[in-house]
């Protein structure tokens, strides 16, 4: 019975387990009562490798399968769910959609230094009256009239690690009449252009 759980499953649970129980648990009530988001705790994350678990070496991942992420993973959330979803966006939402569909050049622009722990992913899909039907966006990518960049405008909500993100990876209309057909998405690496 579990023989498909290897003694590698065993130690990343461990580790994880390790460090949930004695770093995230006793910080917890605090992140909850105060709404500050743990950026020491995320950053240790990333150091033993929780960012890119299922991310292949070669690009600053440590290549394991997706059992060792969900075993892992439950024991972040067994400490504290918000530690958990953080991970488990930069995970799952950010570095596995560009690994995916991404370009190689994308690939190591935006998820080796994510899935690495040195920067953090975020996904943004979500708007305030847009949700599970992701068809009925209401923010517009349009090229510019040379045709060299798109003006995207806009409103976002419910997007995990935000503030703190270092690149996200936004979803919009380019093709609103073609509804969920007509999604693109950017990834954003200069704050600075957002509004
Ligand atoms: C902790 C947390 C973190 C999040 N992080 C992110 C993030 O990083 N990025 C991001 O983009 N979003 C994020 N979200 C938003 C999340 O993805 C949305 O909440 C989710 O898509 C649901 O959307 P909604 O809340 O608008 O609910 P709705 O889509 O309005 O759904 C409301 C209810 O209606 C039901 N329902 C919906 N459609 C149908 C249907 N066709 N038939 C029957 N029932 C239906 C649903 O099951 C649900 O019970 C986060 C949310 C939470 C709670």
């Amino acid at each position: 019975m579990f023989d498909f759980i290897t003694e590698e499953h065993k130690m990343i649970q461990q580790e994880a387990r390790r460090f949930a129980q004695n770093e995230v648990a006793p910080i917890a009530e605090h992140h909850d009562q105060t709404a500050e988001f743990p950026i020491n705790t995320v950053r240790k994350m990333g150091q033993l490798g929780f960012m890119g678990i299922e991310v292949p070496e070669e690009y600053g991942g440590i290549g394991m399968d997706t059992l060792a992420y969900s075993l892992a993973l439950t024991e972040i959330c067994k400490a504290d769910a918000s530690h958990g979803t953080v991970m488990s966006v930069n995970n799952s939402l950010y570095c596995h959609g560009i690994l995916k569909f991404g370009t190689e050049e994308q690939i190591q622009k935006y998820v080796v230094p994510v899935a690495s722990g040195q920067k953090i992913g975020a996904y943004s899909l979500t708007e305030p009256m847009s949700g599970s039907d992701a068809g009925t966006m209401k923010s517009r990518a349009v090229l510019n009239e040379a045709g060299t960049h798109y003006v995207i405008n806009g409103r976002k909500s419910w997007v995990t690690s935000a503030p703190f993100a270092d690149y996200i990876v936004l979803f919009t209309m380019t093709q609103p009449e073609q509804k969920h057909k007509g999604v693109t998405a950017f990834p954003d690496r200069d704050r600075s252009s957002r509004v």
